[in-house]
């Protein structure tokens, strides 16, 4: 039985990655996680071919020619998107597969799967927008025009959550998480 693809998307610096990582250590959700390609550079501690596949924008633009990408977008002067083969391959394996991927890319992927009533998208809240400016300042990794871009950007995307199917506000990572498992279960049955 084919596997379900769960989009997850959520402001830049709610927190996805944190409940991502809460959420593939439950192995009862036989839950892959989808690798994404960006051209933004490593942050410490990144690591290429496990939080990303990290390419130049040459390389980029070649898989959109190539037609490789489920889905892609611009993120303040980035490109991020998500190889098709790999998730499909997971999917008919019959593995439940997870992308992580902000609104455009999810907007794409919805577009696509209309038929497929094997899919979720689930958009990941912050408890306030102070929480979530504070969380985004907290990472020291980049200089204030690009936090007030990734603050910009945040708004826009919780305009948005009403297109996702659930809304899950990040009160902790553990909270989140358990809400997600159990949206993913009931949608497995
Ligand atoms: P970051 O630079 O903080 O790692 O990611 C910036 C934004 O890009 C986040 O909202 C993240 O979820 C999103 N993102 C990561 N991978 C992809 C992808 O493959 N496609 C799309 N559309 N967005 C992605």
């Amino acid at each position: 039985m084919k596997g379900l693809l769960i989009v997850l998307s959520g402001p830049s610096g709610v927190g996805k990655g944190t409940v991502r990582q809460v959420l593939m250590k439950d192995a009862s959700l036989d839950l892959c996680y989808s690798v994404s390609m960006t051209t933004r550079k490593p942050r410490i501690g990144e690591i290429n071919g496990q939080d990303y596949f990290f390419v130049s924008k040459e390389e980029f633009l070649k898989h959109i020619e190539n037609n490789d990408l489920l889905e892609h977008a611009q993120f303040v002067d980035n490109y991020y998107g998500t190889p098709k083969a790999y998730v499909e391959k997971l999917r008919n394996e019959g593995h439940n597969v997870l992308l992580e991927i902000e609104t455009d890319g999810a907007r794409q992927v919805m577009e696509k799967v209309k038929d497929d009533n094997k899919f979720i998208s689930i958009f990941l809240l912050p408890p306030s927008f102070e929480d979530l400016e504070s969380r985004i300042r907290g990472r020291k990794s980049e200089p204030e025009e690009v936090i007030q871009e990734r603050l910009s950007k945040a708004r826009n995307e919780l305009n948005l959550q009403n297109l996702y199917m659930y809304q899950v506000v990040n009160k902790t990572p553990e909270q989140a998480a358990l809400e997600i498992a159990n949206i993913i279960k009931s949608s497995i049955k």
